[in-house]
């Protein structure tokens, strides 16, 4: 970690003071597990659960995932078997339009009616004919992934599917999300606006901070620098690049280091709690 990024994380540590009880936003694929052609398997890197389960037993920080997937499929890749995690967690899928509460209440977001119907005929489109890469379905989206593809395949598969989603996306309601690797036409809520009602929840001053590695994370980033309490926007990615976020982090060690310092940071925050 350069001196730069210590100094960052030092700074944002330092506003947990006694009693605060701080939001940790992080993002699934790519951030916390690394990618894999077969989705199903990615699982998280070395030592993440670990450090996950150390934080929620602390029972200091509310802990939430965000992501592109539908809610559900976290839980199990993220517990493992036997789980090391052992408690449910508050996941937001589908890049903010679904939520499910740890309780397992689930909200999905709505798509005005006409939207949603031509969403689903292509859906129902590409569900026979996935224009060469692997195609995605989602109830509020209609997803292409080309990651993996050799590069001639992959901006074939690109300009097939940018031909299909384009017109769509011009309807009310839809938008073009693209990820690294894919593209998404989508109805619903960004990340970003996921993030203003989860701090709109927690008391004023609470600090929060948001790991994530895709170009769909920089409405998070975004979003969260505008938060007037502490805050921490962490690229975590192999390489650096163009980004909103205010720190650039390398996975796995990265990660580690970073969940390790924020178990460690509200450990000696109540060690000071007692002296005083
Ligand atoms: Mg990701």
């Amino acid at each position: 970690m350069t001196e730069e990024a210590t100094k960052t994380l030092q700074n944002y540590f330092a506003t947990f003071t006694p009693g605060t009880r701080p939001l940790l936003l992080l993002d699934y694929d790519g951030t916390l597990a690394p990618f894999r052609v077969d989705r199903s398997k990615a699982r998280p890197y070395t030592g993440v659960r670990e450090a996950i389960a150390k934080i929620i037993h602390q029972g200091q920080t509310r802990l939430v995932i965000i992501t592109g997937r539908p809610a559900r499929e976290i839980g199990p890749l993220l517990r493992g078997f036997p789980p090391i995690i052992d408690q449910p967690i508050e996941v937001w899928g589908l890049h903010g339009s679904e939520r499910l509460h740890a309780d397992g209440r689930r909200e999905l977001e709505e798509a005005p009616p006409a939207t949603q119907r031509r969403l689903d005929e292509l859906r129902e489109y590409l569900r026979h004919n996935n224009l060469g890469g692997e195609f995605e379905d989602k109830p509020n989206a209609a997803v292409m992934h080309w990651r993996g593809a050799s590069p001639r395949t992959a901006k074939f598969i690109e300009m097939r599917t940018r031909e299909l989603f384009e017109p769509i996306s011009r309807l009310d309601g839809l938008m073009l999300l693209q990820f690294e690797g894919g593209l998404e036409l989508r109805v619903g809520r960004d990340k970003g606006a996921a993030i203003r009602t989860l701090v709109g929840e927690m008391p004023a001053g609470t600090p929060v901070a948001y790991v994530g590695d895709d170009v769909t994370d920089e409405a998070a980033f975004i979003a969260l620098n505008q938060i007037p309490a502490p805050h921490l926007s962490v690229l975590m990615r192999g390489e650096p690049r163009e980004t909103a976020a205010n720190l650039w982090l390398r996975p796995p060690s990265g990660l580690r280091g970073f969940l390790k310092r924020w178990y460690k940071a509200l450990q000696n925050e109540g060690r000071r709690k007692k002296v005083a």
